[in-house]
């Protein structure tokens, strides 16, 4: 299959999941995960009217930002305050900020640049130490800390499941972003919005849907199998 008609197959499946879940599939974003593909494999997602692409490496970012201004690039990979240059500004979402020295770094860069930079609060619901993202307990606390900054805006949360979980478990995991979600919003910090959940990826994202997730970030199911060997 085509990107173009593996891309009209996840559109159709969001909107699946959506009306089933009661949602209007019109509220979910679909981030199409470009890491590692080359940009012939943007233009092609292009063509198909795809606007939101995904990231993790802030220098690929920055180069497929260049090259396509026009398109909305997301940070959603871990990001190191060193390489916050390279995304602020040039990323529509920062999706991965859990801690506050990050959130502090990209509020440095930010108000240099005298913009606002949204971002999300990455929260590690599954608790598997090899995730990153902010421990469910201490994140509203970070929300609190960086509502106070006057160029970084909290505009959701992300959360990224376990591979291979069940229903019951990718329910435990995304309902629980959703449940925090509400929780934040409860406490009307100025500055934070949780109108984002951004949760799912290719294979877990109709469960996600289910649970309300606002973004869902998909690679392989557009554009393949990805292969490390040929990128560099
Ligand atoms: C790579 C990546 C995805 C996409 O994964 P697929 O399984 O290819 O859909 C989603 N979210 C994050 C944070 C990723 O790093």
């Amino acid at each position: 299959m085509s990107i173009g008609e593996k891309l009209a197959q996840v559109r159709q499946e969001i909107r699946t999941a959506a009306l089933a879940a009661g949602r209007n599939p019109e509220e979910i974003t679909l981030i199409a995960v470009s890491k590692t593909r080359p940009l012939s494999a943007v233009e092609e997602a292009m063509l198909c009217q795809q606007l939101d692409y995904g990231e993790n490496r802030p220098q690929e970012l920055a180069q497929k930002q260049e090259a396509y201004p026009q398109l909305r690039w997301h940070q959603i990979g871990q990001l190191q305050r060193n390489k916050v240059k390279l995304v602020v500004g040039k990323a529509v979402l920062i999706h991965s900020v859990d801690t506050l020295s990050l959130a502090e770094a990209i509020e440095k860069r930010a108000a240099t640049l005298d913009i606002v930079q949204d971002i999300l609060i990455q929260v590690n619901i599954s608790g598997e130490a090899s995730k990153s993202g902010v421990a469910p307990s201490e994140a509203i606390a970070l929300c609190e800390a960086v509502a106070k900054l006057p160029h970084v805006r909290i505009q959701g949360l992300m959360t990224i499941s376990v591979k291979d979980a069940d229903d019951e478990e990718n329910q435990r995991i995304f309902g629980g972003l959703q449940r925090l979600a509400e929780e934040i919003d409860g406490k009307k910090f100025p500055n934070v919005s949780m109108k984002e959940r951004s949760m799912g990826m290719t294979h877990d994202y109709k469960a996600a849907i289910a649970a309300g997730a606002t973004m869902v970030r998909v690679g392989t199911g557009i554009f393949g199998p990805r292969d490390y060997a040929t990128i560099q």
